[in-house]
């Protein structure tokens, strides 16, 4: 096998809390995490002339050493003495800086693209360690489906697959740094936090309207009070029929869950319309069946 092609699956939050500050800065997180079929396209190929070349369709992504993909197939290439060079081709279709983990999914896909491309010997454990170091939520796009993650997001535990249901995914124009949200996080001003508990059990179940009723990211304080329009756009999901409406990770992508397709498409053409957002998906879960 000379090449490989492999989907890299975006991420939504159904729920995220944060616990605590830890000594080394980061923050200790409760949150359910679930794949989602909107995905990036990698292609991965063999050469014959050393070195890492990298090729996106996003002309100011960068192609060095600062994308997860470069950084994921350059720690591939040393830990496991590849000989060959390697061409990388990434179709990017997730939104970037959105909370959707478009960067850490790449990563995700390079490694395991890159360990069967040429068959090494990597337990899972092993990849998922490696993940963890190049990113918080590398681990979790490793595993896929649905799982409660915590500590920094690397400690995960599957949970039963997502209720079926079609997903409305906007990502307004505006640019959200991860690390300065946790910065301003104030938990004083907090007034809900997610019961993961219950949601777990209503996904065991197959309970979507008790899964949506229950949906709770408390860092919407601090995005949403710097962009309201995240708000503004929760609210025209739910009044175009979405069962739950939340912002996913640190934003300011924001999903709706409907019950069908159809109603899914037609509030994307809503959303579309009102608020000229160009953004915008209808995708599914993507689950993992054990
Ligand atoms: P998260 O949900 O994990 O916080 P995000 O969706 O908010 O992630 P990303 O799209 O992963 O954010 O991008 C964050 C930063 O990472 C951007 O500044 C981008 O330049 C950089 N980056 C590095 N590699 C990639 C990649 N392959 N795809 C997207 N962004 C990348």
């Amino acid at each position: 096998m000379d090449s490989i092609n492999l989907k890299a699956r975006a991420k939504i939050n159904i729920s995220l809390d944060v616990l605590g500050k830890r000594d080394d800065g980061y923050h200790d997180l409760s949150m359910i995490m679930q794949s989602v079929n909107l995905c990036d396209d990698i292609f991965i190929r063999k050469t014959e002339e050393e070195g890492i070349t990298l090729k996106t369709n996003i002309s100011w992504l960068p192609t060095d050493g600062r994308n997860l993909i470069y950084k994921a197939a350059s720690e591939m290439v040393s830990r496991y003495e590849i000989k060959s060079g390697l061409f990388i081709s990434l179709r990017k279709v997730i939104p970037v800086c959105a909370g959707l983990a478009g960067g850490s999914t790449d990563c995700a896909a390079t490694l395991i693209g890159i360990r069967n491309l040429f068959n090494i010997n990597i337990p899972m454990k092993e990849l998922m360690a490696l993940g963890k170091e190049l990113g918080a939520d590398v681990p979790f796009c490793l595993i896929r489906g649905t799982a409660l993650a915590e500590g920094i997001g690397e400690k995960l535990t599957r949970i039963a697959p997502f209720p079926k249901c079609s997903i409305l995914i906007v990502k307004p124009p505006v640019n959200v740094s991860t690390a300065t949200v946790f910065k301003s996080y104030a938990p004083e001003k907090v007034t809900a936090h997610p019961d993961n508990e219950k949601l777990i059990y209503c996904i065991k179940k197959g309970d979507l309207k008790g899964t949506c009723e229950n949906m709770c990211n408390v860092l919407e304080s601090v995005t949403i009070e710097e962009y309201p329009v995240i708000a503004e756009i929760k609210k025209f999901m739910n009044e175009k029929g979405a069962m739950g409406a939340m912002m996913s990770g640190s934003g300011p992508t924001v999903f709706g869950i409907y019950r069908t397709y159809y109603s899914a498409i037609s509030a994307l053409k809503a959303v579309k319309e009102k608020f000229g957002i160009k953004e915008c998906y209808v995708t599914n879960a993507f689950n993992i069946f054990e």
